[in-house]
């Protein structure tokens, strides 16, 4: 029987702003969508962390038993820039700056993604539909709203009618925003836009002479609008009703709330059961920003580089330290809070490690079905990552008391301990058994400190011992390269 039969999931839902019971439209079978990268630049650690959160939210419905759809975008144009209609398109700005077509932009960001990510031990989603490979799909769903008289043509572009789509149903029910607010708060346009309202929002856009990135439509040759795109490629794998739609928190307003009223004006069906949005994560108390300095790139935290780190930390160390926050809270990453993430996850490695020098008794003194059953429990409260993770440490307290013989548990129950320890720990949270890269700087340390005695010996004229040290870290796979700055080294 699958785990999910037996398990009462509960899933926050931004839309109705409460824990609700986790019911699947098919049984046994879930949707996902989750709205993809813009491939401009690299992912910055907040992207991580947001793409994080649904990684397990797949890992958890996947250990449940259901088969999951999990389809993630990739965003590879029509993502303008501070996501004004009138903005330049984010990646063409990019290969205008870098003088690079535009798909060599979206080529070399879009496998700079998947490298970070498979770093940090993301499992692949099912379907990674990207916006170019549905131009198609998105004009027909802009005929069947311009058909439905909720979508209008200007000047080439199309746009879509947001007060008119507001007298039938409700704009904002997303986001709780209030479309009059909306209009008292909004600047009258200077006359520039093609737009009826500043609130309608562009499903198409004409291309301007200079754009490279243009396809033909009924309305101009141009490209399609963002929010658009993910309603497209959501329900073309999906179907126009699907089970959970996931996202940054910042994404809420207006790309979900738009692509709720798109599929209402296009099927008339709102698309999703459970919107789901994942919080941010800031740098030392400040929104993580390019443009302030105020980031880590994800590779700094296992390569170095970074002028907000003492050490570098291994990959799961860092998905130990976001998986210590409940996806819908706030995080701040500091040197600080890592460090001590560090410690926690190298003491519950190591307690696992020893469990096999736990000797079986006859009988059990600690309720390892409970234990089993508080872990489940907090992943079913909404995926509370925190929670599972202060049971984990719960049952690091029992090993100790196991290896001292304070406490005994008969094979069986000893059994059902460490399946359930590698379930959560690598099935469902993801992390992987490599402690530190504490190791690998010793290593760099040794090596350096050879390099040293080489050049000493040099100095003075003993090749002998010069050449020896060379030859026996050839012999190891360190090979030394002699240059004008020093002496090098890569190991193989
Ligand atoms: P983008 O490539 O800008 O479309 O963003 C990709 C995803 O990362 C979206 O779901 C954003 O909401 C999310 N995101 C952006 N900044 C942060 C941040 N500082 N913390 C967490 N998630 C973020
Ligand atoms: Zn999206």
């Amino acid at each position: 029987m699958p785990l999910y039969k037996t398990q009462n999931l509960k899933i926050y839902n931004s839309l109705s702003g409460e824990k609700e019971v986790f019911i699947p439209l098919h049984e046994g079978n879930v949707g996902m969508y989750v709205c993809g990268p813009t491939v401009y630049s690299n992912v910055h650690l907040g992207n991580v962390r947001t793409f994080m959160s649904f990684d397990v939210v797949f890992r958890y419905l996947s250990h449940l038993g259901y088969k999951v759809r999990y389809v993630r975008n990739i965003t590879d144009v029509g993502h303008v820039v501070d996501d004004e209609d009138e903005g330049e398109d984010k990646i063409a700005k990019k290969a205008r700056v870098e003088k690079l077509e535009p798909m060599e932009i979206v080529q070399r960001y879009t496998v700079d993604f998947h490298e970070i990510l498979k770093e940090f031990n993301f499992l692949p989603p099912s379907i990674e539909p990207t916006a170019t490979g549905h131009i198609i799909e998105q004009i027909e769903i802009i005929k069947k709203i311009i058909d439905n008289g909720i979508g209008y043509v200007s000047n080439g572009s199309v746009y879509f009618d947001v007060l008119k789509y507001n007298e039938t149903h409700n704009y904002g029910i997303l986001s709780g925003r209030n479309l009059e607010d909306m209009i008292a708060n909004t600047r009258e346009l200077d006359g520039q836009s093609d737009k009826r309202n500043p609130q309608d929002f562009a499903l198409w856009k004409r291309a301007e002479p200079e754009h490279i990135m243009r396809w033909p439509s009924p309305w101009s040759d141009g490209f399609p609008g963002w929010h658009l795109e993910c309603t497209a490629m959501s329900t073309k794998y999906l179907g126009n009703h699907f089970d959970i739609h996931g996202g940054g928190m910042d994404l809420k307003f207006p790309h979900h709330e738009c692509e709720i009223a798109q599929n209402e004006a296009c099927t008339g069906q709102s698309p999703v059961n459970y919107w789901m949005h994942a919080n941010m994560l800031t740098l030392n108390g400040k929104k993580m920003a390019k443009s302030t300095g105020n980031n880590i790139l994800p590779r700094e935290i296992y390569a170095g580089g970074s002028p907000f780190l003492s050490k570098k930390y291994s990959p799961s160390v860092a998905r130990f330290f976001m998986l210590q926050a409940h996806y819908r809270s706030n995080l701040d990453f500091t040197d600080d809070a890592i460090a001590a993430s560090e410690k926690g996850f190298v003491r519950l490695m190591e307690a696992y490690d020893t469990i096999n020098e736990i000797t079986p008794s006859q009988s059990s003194t600690i309720d390892i079905q409970a234990w089993i059953a508080a872990c489940y429990d907090a992943m079913n409260d909404d995926f509370n990552t925190p929670i599972l993770i202060a049971q984990l440490f719960e049952a690091v307290r029992y090993i100790n008391l196991l290896k001292e013989n304070k406490e005994t548990l008969t094979a069986e129950d000893l059994s059902l301990l460490t399946k359930a320890m590698e379930s959560f720990l690598f099935d469902v949270l993801g992390l992987t058994n490599e402690k530190s890269l504490e190791n690998n700087d010793k290593l760099d340390s040794v090596v350096n400190m050879l390099i040293g005695m080489r050049n000493e010996a040099r100095a003075n004229k003993d090749f002998a011992l010069s050449d020896t040290i060379r030859d026996q870290l050839t012999a190891l796979g360190i090979n030394l390269k002699d240059g004008k700055e020093g002496t090098t080294f890569s190991i193989n």
